[in-house]
């Protein structure tokens, strides 16, 4: 390598020495974000956006797929029908940003800006829904919502950030529950096989779950260090807002009942976890299911004659197959390779003079770094097979990774112990007491990060006082 290529390498701050400013220097220098004028607000730039995008087509192809329609709400809620549902307003009161003015006017009644949208939708639903015959409601908005966020970071905690938010309305109960998995499911089927990022699954506490939720579905993810991610949740309301919001229905023998809702979303916090499941020390590493360029073709010795033309010809060639494209700017190939490996383009492909003279191509890989020479008249069968061999190494090495920070704890020293020296998912035996899990996270700054699915009895007793163990949580310092 070069001396101009280290230099550029040199200007992100490797992972182990401040992961917190690699995050900010990777999302800066692969330029998926900038700051906004005020504090805590990000300009996603066409990079950025190009992988959000691809994001939200996966996640709404298969809402569409599952019988969802798009809709859109208002951006502002009064200030009267946010008090409506209690538990609801007491969640989110203290991140509400407020609308006081209409040009120089004092508003006679405060305006919201969404934090989210439930009492919009409920609002609705009980204007339109009447029937069994008006069930199910399967709504589904791409929006953005705007929340007073005290300490912000780019992706991860902002004030306005951009998601979608699912509110469906049922005839019973087992139907909103079925719902409520089954968005969970495709949450979880999204990060595993396109962002290539494993997920736990599993219900939250009472204390972590949703404000006004019956219950909150979660899916987890583990960082590159060690901290956890919530990366997708869907709620299971019950008849909470039916009731707040006078939402009934007359069923088929004409006996008036109150409808049955989940709300769910996804939101550009998940591009937070792809950074930060990935990432490296020479910076972004997109899976390639969801990379908006899968290939990148870097022309080298491009002023000898015919090299240019031939790389465009490659281009043209693959366009139909891959995401590809070529830089074929003035600027030296060694930067190429820095911008693009920093940009985490998960194939870079090479072509020389003596590459031509060959008939072949230079592959590398961004995930390893590992090249290999490709016969052009094999490239329409190797690139592909080459860029799904890096999307399954990415979910296998995330895998590991989080296995391998995987600890069990029986009592509090272990517990402490885990954090300090292996930090990461901690699988611990709880009695159910929120007093229990409110004392271990004022005593580690871990939180319950969800009680699994996929249930293990690592001991009798919980792990904090000792009494009858109800279940086992995953615990986390998340983010
Ligand atoms: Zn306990």
């Amino acid at each position: 390598m070069g001396k101009n290529n280290k230099q550029f390498v040199e200007k992100i701050t490797a992972m182990e020495d401040d992961f917190a400013q690699w995050y900010t220097d990777v999302v800066k220098q692969a330029e998926l974000v900038d700051y906004g004028s005020v504090r805590g607000t990000m300009i996603i730039k066409p990079y950025g956006f190009g992988i959000w995008e691809n994001i939200r087509d996966e996640l709404d192809k298969r809402f569409k797929e599952t019988g969802h329609s798009n809709v859109y709400f208002p951006l502002f809620i009064p200030e009267s029908m946010l008090q409506k549902e209690k538990d609801h307003i007491e969640g989110f009161a203290p991140e509400v940003a407020w609308v006081t003015h209409g040009g120089e006017e004092e508003l006679a009644e405060r305006i919201c800006v969404r934090p989210t949208s439930e009492v919009l939708f409920g609002e609705y639903y009980s204007k339109n829904i009447h029937s069994y015959r008006d069930l199910p409601k399967l709504y589904n908005q791409w929006s953005n919502v705007v929340r007073w966020e005290k300490t912000t970071r780019p992706f991860l905690r902002s004030l306005e950030f951009l998601w979608q938010e699912g509110h469906t309305a049922h005839a019973t109960r087992e139907d909103a529950e079925e719902e409520t998995a089954r968005m969970l499911q495709i949450y979880a089927d999204v990060a595993e096989d396109y962002l290539a990022i494993p997920v736990l699954h599993g219900k939250k506490t009472e204390s972590e779950k949703f404000a006004g939720a019956n219950y909150t579905l979660t899916i987890e993810s583990l960082m590159h260090d060690g901290k956890a991610l919530q990366s997708g949740t869907s709620h299971y309301f019950g008849t909470g807002f039916a009731e707040a919001f006078d939402i009934n229905y007359l069923d088929e023998n004409g006996d008036q009942k109150p409808i049955h809702q989940t709300s769910w979303g996804m939101s550009t916090r998940i591009m937070g976890a792809l950074i930060m499941v990935h990432g490296d020390n020479r910076g972004l590493v997109i899976p390639p299911r969801i990379a908006p360029t899968q290939a990148m073709i870097v022309p080298v010795a491009q002023h000898k004659e015919g090299v240019l033309d031939k790389a465009y010809d490659l281009r043209d060639r693959l366009q139909d197959l891959v995401r590809v494209d070529i830089d074929g700017s003035d600027k030296k190939p060694g930067w190429k390779f820095n911008e693009y490996e920093m940009k985490g383009i998960p194939v870079r492909i090479e072509m020389g003079p003596k590459d031509i003279e060959n008939d072949q191509v230079v592959l590398v890989r961004r995930d390893t770094g590992e090249k290999e020479f490709v016969p052009l008249t094999e490239l329409e069968e190797r690139l592909p097979a080459l860029l799904e061999e890096v999307q399954q190494n990415l979910y296998d090495k995330a895998l590991e990774h989080r296995n391998e920070a995987t600890t069990t704890a029986v009592d509090m020293d272990a517990f402490k112990k885990a954090l300090e020296e292996n930090p990461g998912f901690i699988k611990a035996m709880w009695c159910g007491d929120a007093g229990c899990e409110e004392k271990i996270k004022d005593e580690t700054s871990a939180t319950s990060r969800c009680i699994p699915f996929e249930q293990e009895k690592i001991s009798d007793s919980c792990v904090y006082c000792g009494r009858e163990a109800k279940e086992m949580v995953y615990w986390a310092r998340a983010y």
